[in-house]
């Protein structure tokens, strides 16, 4: 069987005395401390009367007691509920409620969020509080709480590989979060897939950017655990302390948004800080301007990969790695090929089909729905059968995003299919027309929606975040874009905006965008 606690009995075994955690307030565990912890909090559980199935929630950013809830949790045999820490109160009550948790621990600055729906939630029994010592209005302070628990390995839950080890609610990009049931099998083999394409040691240093309560994050803890790596929690993002941090600890990795990289980027050209040699790689979902491909490489010296997944894969199904061949081309087709979404990882298949469920040509020009089959693809979603039904047909996840395929089976992502702008019979990529606008040196984000069209149906419109001082124009905007695109595929119209907004896992949240320019139209 294929348990996640495997990862951490690994790290024990082989890596005790190393660094494992630089916590939040930058104290250092290793492996056996981090352990002795987890068999406390695994007997903790089990005294507020969690049961194998049962459901423990979390909120909490990245810190060492978020870190140590996944194997504590997963000793019991519960199932472990991640909350997005950028959500709504009442978003919380759907959730909690919704995934009928029973134990919910939040970090002390994220207990406001919470308060003013205590009281209604119907099935959380006990609130326990990180980085507080005592109790206070009911709930318990973890940091006295967790003490009271002896450091004796927990005898653990009979777990199997197909049982649900978390629920974890996607983004929310285009609506309500959904909750998707992964296992401990997904999670185990998307672990050791992914870990060889990272090709991960314990070498490594990972700062963890990307929140792990986010699917995008919460592989991460798998990976770099099994193989003994030092991960450095970073509370917030905040890109002169990551540019700090990757120095101090000596980072050789580091995952993050496509916008929270561009946002390091600006500050490492104004800083100009040293960075060590040690960092190699760093990762990012979703489509970064081919141009800025090039500039982490060759500026900066960092090695790039763009990952494609989505929760419901576990969820890495491609990455954007490159065989030697390609390597020594070094020109531009090699930048173009780093800046897609890329190839199949092992373990997984990936194919992009026309309606009728054909394969589209491999020729990176037709453009189809992204269907993945591997052991990453979820049991299926919480409570909602009928969603489950319609998105996994035949073992094959239909992602709902739309994409081309090559030859060599190197993927692009061109779109969510609900983001596609339909104009005068034209299908228009949102994410290509955004792509021109970052290669604007005056713009900071964009983002391209539909807005309605008499004549066209569709056309698309630019939102815009300029940076400071630049004095854009609607109509310098448009004009820009025309120099780049088809005509048909440039906006019409542009909103300037102060700040896009977006997701905990740095998306931006088109839905709240059409809303916002809904209203002003
Ligand atoms: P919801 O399903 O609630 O609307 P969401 O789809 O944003 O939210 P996630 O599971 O966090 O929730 O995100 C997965 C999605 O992110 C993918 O389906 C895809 O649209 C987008 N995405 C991920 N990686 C990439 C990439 N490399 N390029 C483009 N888009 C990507
Ligand atoms: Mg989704």
């Amino acid at each position: 069987e294929l348990i996640l606690t495997d990862f951490l009995d690994r790290a024990v075994m082989i890596y005790g005395k190393k660094e494992a955690i630089v916590d939040q307030d930058e104290n250092t565990h290793t492996y056996q401390e981090v352990n002795r912890r987890v068999q406390q909090l695994s007997h903790g559980l089990d005294s507020l009367g969690v049961r194998k199935g049962d459901r423990v929630a979390y909120l909490a950013p990245n810190t060492l007691e978020m870190y140590e809830g996944f194997y504590g949790v997963f000793q019991t045999g519960a199932v472990m509920v991640s909350l997005n820490t950028r959500l709504k109160p009442e978003d919380y009550r759907f959730i909690l409620d919704h995934s009928e948790s029973k134990v919910l621990f939040v970090d002390y600055e994220l207990v406001p969020l919470i308060e003013p729906i205590v009281e209604q939630l119907e099935t959380v029994e006990h609130i326990v509080v990180h980085g507080r010592d005592k109790e206070e209005n009911g709930m318990a302070g973890y940091n006295s709480w967790l003490a009271s628990f002896p450091e004796t390995p927990f005898p653990r839950a009979d777990v199997k590989e197909d049982d649900t080890a978390t629920l974890l609610y996607t983004s929310g990009t285009t609506g309500n979060p959904k909750g998707v049931m992964l296992t401990h099998r997904n999670n185990y083999l998307h672990a050791l897939s992914i870990q060889h394409h990272l090709r991960v040691s314990d070498r490594d240093t990972l700062i963890h950017i990307l929140p792990m309560f986010h699917v995008n994050g919460w592989g991460s803890p798998f990976y770099y655990t099994a193989n003994g790596a030092t991960q450095v929690m970073q509370k917030k993002v905040i890109p002169e302390e990551i540019l700090e941090k990757a120095k101090k600890y000596e980072a050789t990795v580091m995952h993050m948004a496509p916008t929270v990289l561009n946002g390091l980027i600006s500050k490492y050209h104004e800083l100009k800080p040293p960075i060590p040699e040690t960092m190699r790689l760093v990762i990012a979902g979703s489509a970064p301007p081919k141009a800025f491909v090039k500039e982490i490489e060759e500026e900066i010296g960092w090695e790039f990969y763009q990952v494609y997944g989505m929760t419901e894969s576990s969820p890495l199904s491609t990455a954007s790695y490159i065989s030697t061949e390609e390597d020594a081309l070094k020109g531009d087709e090699y930048y173009e090929a780093k800046a897609k979404a890329g190839l199949e990882v092992i373990s997984t298949k990936v194919r992009v089909v026309d309606e009728t469920g054909e394969e589209v040509q491999r020729d990176g020009k037709e453009v189809g729905e992204v269907i993945v089959k591997g052991p990453g693809v979820m049991k299926g979603y919480w409570k909602n059968d009928e969603e489950t039904n319609r998105t996994i047909q035949n073992g094959w996840l239909y992602t709902g995003d739309m994409g081309t395929i090559d030859d060599r089976g190197r993927v692009a992502i061109t779109d969510r299919k609900k983001d596609i702008i339909i104009s005068g019979g034209e299908n228009i990529s949102s994410i290509e027309v955004e792509s021109v606008f970052y290669d604007h040196p005056d713009i900071q984000e964009a983002a391209v929606i539909a807005l309605p069209h008499e004549k066209w149906g569709e056309t698309p419109h630019a939102i815009i975040v300029q940076k400071e001082g630049s004095g854009l124009t609607e109509e310098k905007v448009i004009q820009f874009s025309k120099k780049k695109l088809a005509h048909f595929k440039c906006p019409t119209s542009v909103t300037f905006i102060e700040e896009l907004p977006k997701t905990a896992s740095g998306k931006i949240q088109k839905v709240k965008l059409r809303n916002l320019v809904g209203e002003d139209k």
